[in-house]
């Protein structure tokens, strides 16, 4: 494994993971786990080379297990890692698309990207942070895209403002076909309204809580159209029109006391 840090607490890591890398599809996930007993941790394959076969990985290091991961270095190895899993992202010839990307939500979307450009649809990308340095990944987006607008909420870099305004002003004015969002809730739900009056096709990849990613626990149960299903086995990509946002985002903060403490006593550990 390769590491490098490419953000204030966002890190990159190259795996090598031959057989996952072989079969890894955009819109794939794995699910990680750094010890025998350890937190199981689902993470988008946010890029896969099959020649060299390596698996890419961004994180954020925002509760016990990432704070690990993050303290892991070049050379290390990782416990277990099972993938590629979930639905890939359908693919065809829609004309064109806009992909929304919210912090490291990029990640999610840049074989995303790399498999719409491949089937020959015309890209904008845009991609939101709240400061310049937290924004990652624009060059691998400029490679492809065929347009890259940025948005920073404090206005160090490209407009000033949130996603959501950049996407206005283009479903506003030009003709779209698709847009697939990636990033904090609020931002995806924000971007499903957004298009709703104007019946353009919205994805978003979800990111509840997750245990096995096979469909056994239920850990990950999402509700769509009114129906529950399973984000790991039957999305992580849903019609942003039909998910119940608020459902997910109340699921997602329900063990933040124990988050809390399982970081601070990892934290304490450390330093001792
Ligand atoms: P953030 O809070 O800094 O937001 C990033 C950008 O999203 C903002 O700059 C803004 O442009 C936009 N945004 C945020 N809230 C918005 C709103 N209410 N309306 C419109 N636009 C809004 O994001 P962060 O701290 O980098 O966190 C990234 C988030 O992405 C985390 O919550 C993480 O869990 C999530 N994530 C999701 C996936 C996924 O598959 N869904 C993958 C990776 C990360």
């Amino acid at each position: 494994m390769k590491k490098q840090t490419i953000a204030p607490e966002v890190d990159m890591m190259v795996v090598n993971a031959p057989l996952i890398a072989n079969h890894a599809k955009a819109g794939n996930f794995v699910v990680m786990r750094l010890h025998e007993k350890g937190e199981r941790i689902p993470l988008t394959i946010a890029d896969s080379n099959k020649d060299a076969g390596t698996i890419t990985l961004l994180f954020q290091k925002t509760g016990k297990t990432t704070e690990e991961l993050g303290m892991l270095n070049s050379g290390d190895e990782i416990r277990d890692i099972a993938g590629p899993l979930g639905h890939p992202t359908p693919v065809k010839k829609y004309g064109h698309c806009v992909l929304v990307g919210g912090g490291i939500g990029v990640a999610t979307l840049y074989p995303i990207l790399k498999a719409l450009k491949a089937r020959n649809n015309k890209v904008t990308a845009i991609l939101g942070a709240r400061t310049k340095e937290l924004l990652v990944w624009e060059e691998n987006f400029r490679e492809f895209s065929n347009e890259v607008l940025v948005a920073t909420d404090d206005g160090s870099y490209g407009r000033k403002g949130l996603v959501t305004d950049a996407l206005k002003d283009i479903i506003d004015h030009r003709s779209v076909a698709l847009v697939i969002a990636v990033g904090p809730i609020r931002m995806m739900q924000a971007v499903s309204e957004l298009t709703r009056p104007y019946g353009i096709k919205t994805m978003v990849s979800l990111n509840p809580i997750m245990v096995e990613g096979t469909g056994m626990c239920g850990a990950c149960r999402v509700n769509v159209a009114g129906k529950t299903r399973f984000a790991c086995i039957e999305g992580p990509e849903f019609d942003g029109h039909e998910v119940d946002f608020n459902g997910l985002g109340s699921r997602l903060v329900f063990y933040k006391k124990e988050e809390e403490v399982s970081l601070k006593r990892f934290k304490r550990k450390c330093k001792k």
